[in-house]
């Protein structure tokens, strides 16, 4: 048995100080810190004590990216992130071709398979997530449009035990019915709207056919317009929908997000979105096989359209904390934790500081910088 001591312990209803943390794999619960017996205490100096977070749309990191098919590279994927406090995450494809895909997924689930392990040092594959290649390509934003198809159920069903999401684009011609399809036939898969021209009216359909997700809000979709309310207002006014921001102060001007966090409530998802250059120095990286031009909190095409970001999930929370400082902070760490564990239903285990879940945590001082995380109650990483 383990105890964290002098934590300030982010709970989903709130902050707990003064009390000791009790876990081994799992979490046994909160005591009085005369309680934890012979525990073999950790301390955690006064820091923020948050549940390991889960990061469910993250394409690459370090160099490496997700739709490589390169084992080492998801790997150090793995290690990278959980230096940014992320203990599950989604390895995230891009749309690429089909082969390229068998061999991403085929890597992504070896590595998935290490991570269950008592030796990985990494943060856990949870699953995939897969970005297309079932989009619209007037809205492929910095997907290549070359490997664009309609959606495939066949593909689903070949990989239904690993893809947790995938992004679709319920306005083209075939597509509705196929969402209907794999929503009867794989409901534990979350099925995401996204590089979408859907209007209002086809994304209300698209709903009622079975997805329940918005891809990175605001970007690459129909906007809200107050006569044409897109799908950014089917995302803001379906409660059934939880929806992704990418709260880098870059695609998404922070002025809005406090509006997106009133709405959506525990239904908003932080992602990253991040990119190969993630944790990189600037210069020049590639993005699902296209070039890619990074520059301080900026990636682009050549052409100048924005292509994913660098930015880090605990980053994430930090931006939003500052920008809406009467927000309190187990809200906004929600928005990274528990909100993305039930989108994908891995809650049961992941997202929250609860008794029986798996002890899965990180150490955060004021601005989210990161110094200890632990997966199943073992320190992956330590500053
Ligand atoms: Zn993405």
């Amino acid at each position: 048995m383990k105890a964290i001591i002098n934590g300030r312990v982010v709970l989903p209803t709130g902050i707990a100080e003064d009390m000791a943390l009790l876990f081994d794999e799992k979490i046994v619960g909160l005591v009085n810190p005369d309680e934890i017996g012979d525990a073999e205490v950790i301390d955690a100096k006064g820091q923020y004590v948050l549940p390991g977070l889960v990061d469910m749309h993250i394409h690459g990191y370090l160099g490496e990216d997700a739709s490589d098919g390169s084992i080492e590279g998801i790997r150090t994927m793995a290690k990278g992130v959980a230096k940014n406090g992320v203990t599950s995450w989604l390895p995230t494809t891009m749309t690429v071709s089909y082969d390229s895909l068998h061999a991403a997924f085929k890597a992504i689930s070896t590595v998935m398979e290490e991570s269950k392990k008592d030796d990985f040092d990494g943060a856990e594959i949870m699953g995939i997530n897969a970005e297309g290649p079932f989009i619209n390509a007037s809205k492929k934003g910095a997907q290549a449009a070359d490997h664009i198809r309609a959606c495939d159920p066949e593909f689903i069903d070949q990989y239904a035990s690993l893809i947790r999401v995938f992004t679709v684009a319920p306005e083209v011609k075939g597509n509705m019915a196929a969402i209907r399809r794999i929503r009867k036939e794989h409901p534990e898969i979350l099925i995401s709207m996204g590089h979408t021209s859907a209007t209002f009216d086809q994304a209300e359909k698209a709903v009622r056919a079975g997805v329940r997700h918005v891809t990175h809000l605001f970007n690459a979709q129909t906007p809200l317009m107050h006569r044409d309310p897109g799908v950014v207002g089917c995302a803001l006014t379906e409660s059934r929908v939880s929806a992704e921001l990418i709260a880098d102060m870059f695609h998404v001007n922070k002025a809005l997000f406090k509006l997106v966090a009133d709405v959506k409530k525990d239904k908003l998802v932080l992602i990253t979105d991040c990119t190969r250059a993630g944790g990189m120095e600037d210069g020049e990286y590639t993005l699902g096989g296209q070039a890619i031009f990074v520059k301080g909190v900026e990636c682009r095409l050549a052409d100048g359209t924005i292509a994913g970001s660098v930015l880090k999930l605990n980053e994430a929370v930090r931006n939003v904390h500052n920008s809406y400082r009467r927000l309190p902070l187990h809200k906004i760490v929600k928005m990274a934790s528990l909100n993305p564990a039930k989108a994908i239903g891995i809650d049961k285990t992941k997202g929250s500081i609860e008794e029986g879940k798996d002890a899965d945590f990180c150490f955060a001082d004021e601005q989210m910088n990161i110094s200890r995380t632990i997966l199943r109650g073992r320190t992956i990483y330590e500053a």
